[in-house]
């Protein structure tokens, strides 16, 4: 029997809304069914909504793969090949990594798909999702056909669907390091203990953006993990760059890849440093400074604690940087959104005493699309400011 899920009455309106979540609470029965099951979503009345997969063990039970009468797995695929297309046709040859399955902003809820040049990194957050690791695996190597396939299943997500993480090559070269371009410029990234999938993908268009602005310029990068915008910055010209970051693993693959661009090592800083030490603690004076940091507000409780760090980089920042200089400050915390940040960033710069002026807001990058039934898909803002 096709296991079947239906909705309490009324119920139904975020789905006809084409919103990809169900919660428990909106769950009246289920039939068919063990947790991990896609299943079909009905009204009381039996009208067919859609198809889903379901952990009832969790709040946010049940995730929309497909509205109306279709199989999951055919819905994946035309989600999947949906997705691929929107990127083949944005990411010409000088860019070879990229997102091509952005969760629920591709539609195909709980599954990520990097493409680093040939090796292909996925990511499953859920146990649905984990059920049909085969069928799309099976599809990105009909699709893809990648020399490898590394799996980076760690997100929180995966505790609640009551799933361990996942971690390790999957098919093909046991290869730990690949290089990728990115508008010529070249990244060694490495798959194992990285952060996200390896590289930080959604910020392609801000360091892209760099080329504008770094010529010339002193510039710090706090919290640079392997170098991205650091290095962008001195292939665009920077006079010279610091990287500040608490992790001598990143700061070594920073320096590497500054080394594989044919950057010196010797001219530009590396700093294995806590950035609010390093901001307080040197009085150095800088051109542009960039504020990558970690999402500081992963829960809902940790706002407020949030909000006095983003502060108080902003404040040191602001006040470390010359007159004509431009801050590039970013939050990835879901829990703070743009207004908040905004509001955030003014009270930095009354308290560095700094006139900021807005260039640029920026969001995530184009292979990170978000589903405009899904406003939850968004969490990266960037601001480039102009500071004298
Ligand atoms: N801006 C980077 C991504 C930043 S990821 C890029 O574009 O690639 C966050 C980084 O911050 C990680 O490398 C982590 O090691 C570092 N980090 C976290 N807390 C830190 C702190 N207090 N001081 C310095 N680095 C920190």
């Amino acid at each position: 029997m096709q296991p079947k899920v239906v909705l309490k009455p009324g119920r139904d309106k975020s789905v006809r809304n084409r919103h990809p979540w169900i919660f428990s609470g909106a769950i009246q029965s289920t039939s068919g069914f063990e947790d991990g099951s896609c299943a079909n979503i009905y009204t009381v009345d039996e009208e067919l909504l859609g198809v889903g997969y379901f952990n009832l063990k969790c709040s946010l039970a049940g995730r929309i793969l497909g509205f109306g009468g279709i199989d999951a797995r055919d819905a994946i695929t035309a989600s999947f090949d949906r997705a691929l297309k929107f990127r083949l046709g944005i990411f010409t040859d000088s860019t070879n990594a990229y997102r091509i399955v952005n969760g629920e902003g591709d539609d195909i809820p709980g599954l990520v798909v990097d493409k680093y040049g040939d090796i292909v990194v996925i990511q499953i957050g859920t146990l649905g999702m984990e059920k049909l690791k085969p069928y799309v695996i099976d599809l990105i190597k009909r699709r893809l056909s990648p020399r490898a396939i590394y799996e980076k299943s760690n997100l929180p997500s995966r505790r609640e669907e009551g799933l361990s993480n996942q971690e390790g090559f999957l098919i093909g070269d046991k290869i730990n390091e690949v290089d990728i371009s990115e508008t010529n410029i070249r990244f060694t990234v490495r798959l194992q203990d990285s952060q996200k999938t390896g590289f930080f993908l959604d910020q392609r268009e801000m360091r892209a953006l760099l080329s504008r602005f770094s010529a010339g310029r002193k510039v710090l990068n706090c919290f640079s993990y392997t170098g991205g915008f650091s290095v962008c910055a001195a292939m665009f010209g920077a006079a010279k760059v610091d990287s500040v970051d608490s992790s001598e693993e990143a700061i070594a693959l920073a320096k590497n890849n500054f080394s594989l661009n044919g950057l010196s090592t010797e001219a530009n800083g590396f700093f294995v440093a806590d950035v609010f030490d390093f901001l307080r603690e040197r009085k150095e004076r800088y051109d542009l400074i960039i504020l990558d940091p970690p999402a500081f507000a992963k829960k809902k409780v940790h706002i407020k604690g949030a909000c006095r760090g983003y502060n108080d980089i902003n404040r040191l920042a602001l006040e470390r940087l010359n007159s004509d200089g431009l801050l590039l400050t970013c939050s990835c915390s879901y829990y703070i959104d743009e207004k908040l940040f905004q509001q955030i960033v003014f009270n930095a710069a009354l308290e560095a005493k700094r006139r900021v002026q807005i260039i640029q807001k920026h969001r995530l990058a184009l292979d990170h699309p978000q589903s405009i039934f899904h406003p939850e898909g968004s969490y990266l803002k960037s601001f480039l400011l102009y500071v004298t």
